[in-house]
């Protein structure tokens, strides 16, 4: 800890960014190198940390140094604040260690008066500037310090324009502004009851004050939030010498990038504005001029300011935001800091300051956001539409979707079969619906979270979803949907951004997802780094082969049950969950072996010489049968059809199906014996906790025949593709173990099968049998659980739900929603791995099952492998690999390259320590 507060900006340097704040700490550098900047010195961070500390009230002797410093500025410069002869002017601006645009305060011309107006006023020969920057101070000394309403200096200077009859404020003379400042003590007498302080250093002792309270503002507070920036770090505050860009037509300020924001081209990039301080250009008073044409306006300070840029970017080694001014011709550079960019600009900078040599391609991955890249995965909105939103919900799959509004999933399917644009709008979303989610261009939702069924689903396909927008009342009776005043109906059509959550009215325009050659260069260099493998979460041919494309390095899931659901298979499904026979139930079974087998053929030659780890069915059986209620409405409804027919309805079922038998009723007759059946079955299957029902190897050692139908279909699917010249590598994966018992038993199924089916074949075909880590109890018995797994996939979805015993689909939207605001909890740990619980079962399964099978290979496939804090945690432990749905592949590839990057940096540090 520092034993003072006060720097002078000749004491600082870049790395001093904790102590001095960004800005501070960006000006003492430039100084450093030789670039002009204004004089001055910072108050530390610390220092408001304390001034924070104590309730607001400053520490022992920060008053004293701050007057101290300011005496030797005044020494420097030969000017002292508030004289008549050689007036010193300063700023006093706020300076966070991350930057945070525009949330705090800042106040200018610090140090006029009604004596060194005049001085001002003399020095410059241009009494108008002299009365500018008086009315300026007055009016942000007010707002900032004073607390007077913005408005009502704003409505004062706007009534003076009115009775000048001008339109810009550099239409006013030095005699309206000299009226206006006394108009604006005025005002601020009014507001605050009491005269404006005229000891500018009693100004300067408020305004750092005000500077320091700014960091508390609700706005920064906002901000810090949403940027996950702690909010114990204060902010530094800078006083620096005032130069001025309003002195007339040889004085300027403007802003500059030193590439193109948007795009990364190397470019000239800025804007600037002729007679002007700095908060013009941003406040959009005027409209400031292209950078360019400063060339001819100011040729000399362009061509320094050219050099200049040139300069810091190289010093900086990244593409700089810079703030100028142009004092009378004199060029003084008042910022540089790293340049926010879009995803696209990111990859072109960092390939092309590669390319000239700048930085190394380490240092470039080090900077990439891997999160940021999702920008760039699917079709986005183009950025110049213009238009306001409709209503917003959660921004829960990336990218945009324009189509017409369907209400229900089967017109959705068929509708967007048929090759129509259509955007699927549910209250919520669930499996059966999936045929309306594939068809659609996007999902938007009424109700639930980042991670209920249709966000997951969306984002597992790369299709825009926004989910849980709570202003949507979607009456499906009437087929429309309110969102406030506004109607919208089925032929209406919308455009979601998934990246945002914002929903609008209209068909905007869309830019295609770009996996350009900057994109495909740095996830070369991220290859190259990285450790742990990548692999993708994909159920079709077309999704496999779309991982492929995108870089992944096997299948870590295929999710079987997503097969069943399809509309061809369901019937079949449902006939051998309804079988009352043996027999019947391995007719049915049957019917589904080549289904199953043709999608693992898909999959196994779209994967040809990659693994594929292929899990055995998962879902509780009543997932694929008709919803409780529903089925209940139906028999009622059928039984009162009947009902008129004479049938025996209140005796049991059986004297009902004697009835029938007999040849009691019709058509409808039988329909209802078939809904009773249906309903008798869905009623014996339903659970009151089905997430920790009958499901995963428990229902597979229940019901033996549908994984043996599976793994035969696995082993004809795999003969079939190698017959073809594919090489198949068959994983075979069990879900929800949690006693090594059931690994045995299934291990004994699946073995048997696959002796049977590759019992005539020439040569052997290699498979694996692995399982799924995703209770508690397997993480902690994993050792024993290793014996029967030559592999491990930690499912932390599961694991997760498990471990805090929350489930998933009950918590978001409700009181995990509540938590994460309230700040109970810091992130949603369904989207970031609990480091600390679910995390630390991942570290001791992976252990436990090591120690029992030396080199065990083991990955995560819960959603969590896509998260790039997450990813760097599973790194760390040393998985060999994650799994996420095919669009986040590359998005892994890069977070797993940092992590890299971040570990080999961390054992540099702790090494030189
Ligand atoms: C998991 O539990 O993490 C997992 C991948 O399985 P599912 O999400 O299908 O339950
Ligand atoms: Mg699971």
């Amino acid at each position: 800890m520092s034993d003072r507060y006060v720097y002078d900006l000749a004491e600082g340097r870049a790395d001093m960014r904790a102590l001095l704040g960004g800005k501070g700490a960006g000006v003492a550098e430039m100084r450093r190198i030789g670039v002009p900047v204004p004089d001055g010195f910072t108050v530390t961070t610390a220092a408001c940390v304390a001034a924070m500390e104590r309730g607001g009230s400053w520490p022992d002797g920060l008053w004293d140094e701050v007057v101290a410093h300011l005496d030797a500025l005044e020494e420097r410069t030969g000017r002292r604040l508030g004289a008549r002869e050689r007036p010193l002017l300063v700023s006093v601006r706020s300076g966070a260690v991350f930057s945070m645009p525009g949330m705090m305060d800042t106040i200018l011309n610090l140090g006029i008066s009604d004596d060194s107006v005049e001085g001002l006023a003399a020095e410059s020969g241009n009494a108008r500037f002299a009365w500018d920057s008086y009315r300026r101070f007055v009016q942000m000394y007010g707002e900032v310090v004073e607390g007077v309403p913005a408005h009502a200096f704003a409505d004062e200077l706007d009534a003076l324009k009115a009775r000048r009859g001008v339109a810009q404020d550099t239409d006013l003379d030095a005699d309206d502004l000299r009226g206006l400042v006394a108009t604006f003590r005025a005002v601020a007498r009014q507001h605050t009851g009491e005269d404006l302080p005229t000891d500018p250093r009693e100004q300067l002792r408020r305004s750092v004050d005000a500077v320091f309270a700014s960091w508390g503002n609700p706005r920064a507070a906002v901000y810090r939030k949403a940027n996950d920036i702690p909010d114990d770090l204060g902010t530094a505050v800078n006083v620096m010498q005032m130069v001025f860009g309003n002195k007339g037509a040889t004085s300027a300020t403007g802003v500059c990038f030193t590439r193109n924001p948007a795009t990364g081209a190397k470019e000239l990039y800025g804007e600037f504005l002729v007679d002007a301080q700095g908060e013009d250009v941003v406040a959009g008073i005027r409209t400031p001029r292209p950078l360019a044409e400063m060339e001819t306006v100011l040729p000399d300070a362009f061509r320094e300011l050219r050099a200049t840029m040139d300069r810091l970017e190289q010093h900086y080694g990244d593409m700089q935001d810079i703030e100028f001014t142009v004092d009378d011709g004199a060029l003084y550079l008042l910022q540089t800091r790293t340049g926010k960019r879009t995803a696209q600009a990111a990859l072109r900078v960092a390939r092309e300051l590669v390319d000239e040599g700048v930085i190394d391609r380490d240092t470039a991955l080090r900077r990439l956001d891997p999160a940021q890249l999702d920008q760039l995965l699917h079709p986005a909105l183009d950025p110049g539409h213009g238009a306001t939103p409709l209503t917003r919900g959660l921004n829960a799959s990336p990218g945009a979707a324009v189509g017409r509004v369907v209400l229900d999933a089967e017109t959705a399917a068929e509708r967007g079969k048929a090759g129509e644009a259509v955007v699927l709008v549910r209250w919520e979303t669930n499996p059966d619906d999936i045929a309306g989610v594939i068809a659609a261009q996007g999902v938007l939702t009424a109700h639930g979270g980042m991670t209920s069924h249709a966000a997951v689903v969306a984002r597992g396909m790369g299709k825009p979803c926004v989910a849980g927008a709570g202003a949507l009342r979607i009456d499906v009776e009437g087929r429309r949907v309110h969102v406030g005043d506004h109607v919208l109906t089925e032929d209406d059509t919308i455009t979601l951004d998934g990246t945002t959550g914002d929903v609008y009215a209209g068909a905007l325009p869309l830019v295609p997802p770009q996996v350009t050659d900057d994109f495909r260069a740095v996830l070369g260099w991220a290859d190259d780094v990285r450790r742990l493998g990548v692999r993708a979460n994909a159920d079709t041919g077309e999704d496999a082969a779309k991982a492929r494309e995108l870089g992944a390095e096997g299948i870590g899931l295929c999710r079987t049950e997503h097969m069943f659901m399809a509309p061809d298979r369901l019937p079949v499904v449902r006939e051998m969950i309804l079988a009352e026979t043996d027999a019947a139930r391995t007719a049915a079974l049957d019917r589904l072996l080549p289904m199953q087998q043709a999608d693992f053929e898909e999959i196994f030659a779209a994967m040809s010489g990659l693994p594929v780890t292929i899990r055995l069915l998962d879902p509780p059986l009543h997932e694929f049968l008709p919803d409780l209620v529903e089925q209940s409405l139906l028999v009622q409804r059928l039984e009162d059809e009947v009902g008129d027919a004479g049938a025996p309805l209140h005796g049991t079922d059986a004297v009902f199906e004697g009835w029938a038998a007999a040849g009691g009723g019709g058509e409808t007759t039988a329909r209802l014996g078939r809904a009773r059946r249906l309903l008798a079955q869905v009623r014996r299957l339903s659970e009151a906790n089905p997430m920790l029902g009958t499901r995963g190897v428990r229902l597979a050692l229940l019901h033996p025949q549908i994984a043996a139908m599976q793994v035969r279909a696995i082993a004809r699917a795999a003969l079939a593709v190698r017959a073809a010249g594919h090489d198949p590598r068959v994983e075979i994966m069990v879900p929800l173990v949690g006693f090594s018992e059931e690994l045995r038993r299934m291990r004994e199924v699946v073995d048997a099968t696959m002796a049977e089916e590759l019992g005539g074949v020439d040569a052997p075909l290699p498979y694996a049998v692995g399982t799924m880590i995703e209770l508690p109890r397997a993480a902690l018995v994993a050792d024993r659980i290793a014996e029967h797994a030559e592999f491990f996939s930690f499912g932390t979805n599961d694991l997760t739900q498990t471990t805090l015993g929350i489930s998933r689909d009950d918590a978001e939207g409700s009181f995990l929603t509540a938590y994460l605001e309230a700040g109970v909890v810091g992130t949603n740990p369904f989207a970031t791995i609990d480091r600390d619980g679910v995390g630390e079962l991942v570290h001791v399964g992976l252990e436990r099952g090591r120690r029992a099978r030396p080199g065990l290979h083991a990955g995560v496939c819960g959603e969590h492998g896509g998260d790039p804090a997450s990813v760097a945690l599973f790194d760390e432990i040393g998985l060999d690999y994650v799994s996420c749905s095919p669009y986040r592949v590359p998005i892994a590839r890069l977070a797993a390259a940092r992590s890299t990057l971040d570990r080999r940096d961390g054992a540099r540090t702790t090494r030189e320590a």
